[in-house]
């Protein structure tokens, strides 16, 4: 454990359960002092949440949809209430029809197209309109975002074109809010299983593939995700904003891999 974080009060959005990136942040941020509020969707998802919060001494646990204003709004009053202020908020939620999620990206339809932009995209961009305001002493926002951003990958469809939305809105924020010491970025994780990557076609393939042709030659885990936005959020990242960072094994380097030197 570390002190990284002590003093410090954040958000986590985005937690299902122990599978979730949220989960890997909010494990990396207790260890490092952190105090934290926990936001969920839907009362299925309170039962898996609750356990985890309670094991990382987390008191407030909200349900709060994204797609709905009011719900949010609720949600940073409750923040307000209790803290009065806010030192960083990590945003790990996003969503499409799976049925989408496979296919051809060009038949989208104009619903979903819609839907995934608002929860995976605009989100963001609503929590950190309300969080600017309880960052009073400045501020760390983190979201993220997938390589299928930059590059076509296989199912990854209207999600990707979401994500780059993301990406380009992570760069405006840090803009309009970095004369106000409040820093915005993103995590570019690589593929991971969880609930929502199962949503995903053929994503073990996927899994697969990174594994094999990554230069670490492995996947990810939420571990290694949780210490990278422990830099992002703490003071390490102190003069970082507007960023990227890739947390996916270094894939995104990679034009074509060699075939590895066979033993002599
Ligand atoms: P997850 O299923 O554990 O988390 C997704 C979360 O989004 C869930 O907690 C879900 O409740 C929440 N959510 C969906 N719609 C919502 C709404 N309307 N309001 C509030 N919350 C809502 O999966 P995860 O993989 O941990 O996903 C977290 C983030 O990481 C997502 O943005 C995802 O796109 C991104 N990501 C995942 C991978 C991966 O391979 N798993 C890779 C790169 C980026």
């Amino acid at each position: 454990s570390n002190t990284l974080m002590a003093g410090k009060r954040g958000l986590i959005m985005g937690l299902a359960n122990d599978k979730s990136i949220a989960w890997g942040i909010a494990r990396a941020c207790a260890e490092a002092g952190a105090e934290m509020a926990f936001t969920y969707m839907g009362d299925q998802f309170r039962k898996r949440v609750a356990p985890l919060a309670e094991q990382l001494g987390v008191e407030t646990l909200i349900d709060c949809d994204v797609s709905d204003a009011d719900s949010i709004d609720a949600a940073f009053a409750e923040i307000e209430a209790k803290w009065g202020k806010l030192d960083f908020i990590v945003h790990a939620i996003g969503f499409s029809d799976k049925s989408e999620l496979r296919g051809r990206y060009v038949d989208t339809s104009r619903n979903n197209f819609l839907m995934t932009m608002d929860i995976s995209c605009y989100s963001f961009t609503a929590v950190v309109q309300r969080a600017e305001k309880l960052m009073t002493e400045g501020g760390s926002a983190l979201t993220l975002t997938y390589y299928g951003a930059e590059q076509v990958m296989p199912h990854y469809n209207v999600m990707g074109v979401a994500k780059a939305a993301l990406e380009a809105s992570v760069k405006y924020m840090a803009e309009d809010l970095g004369k106000d010491g409040i820093r915005v970025n993103a995590i570019s994780a690589g593929p991971i299983k969880t609930l929502a990557a199962s949503g995903i076609g053929d994503f073990r393939y996927i899994l697969k593939w990174n594994e094999l042709n990554s230069p670490l030659r492995r996947n990810v885990t939420i571990d290694d995700v949780g210490k990278s936005a422990l830099y992002l959020l703490s003071d390490l990242g102190s003069g970082v904003t507007g960023e990227t960072l890739h947390v996916d094994a270094g894939y995104h380097v990679v034009g074509m891999k060699a075939v590895d030197a066979p033993d002599i």
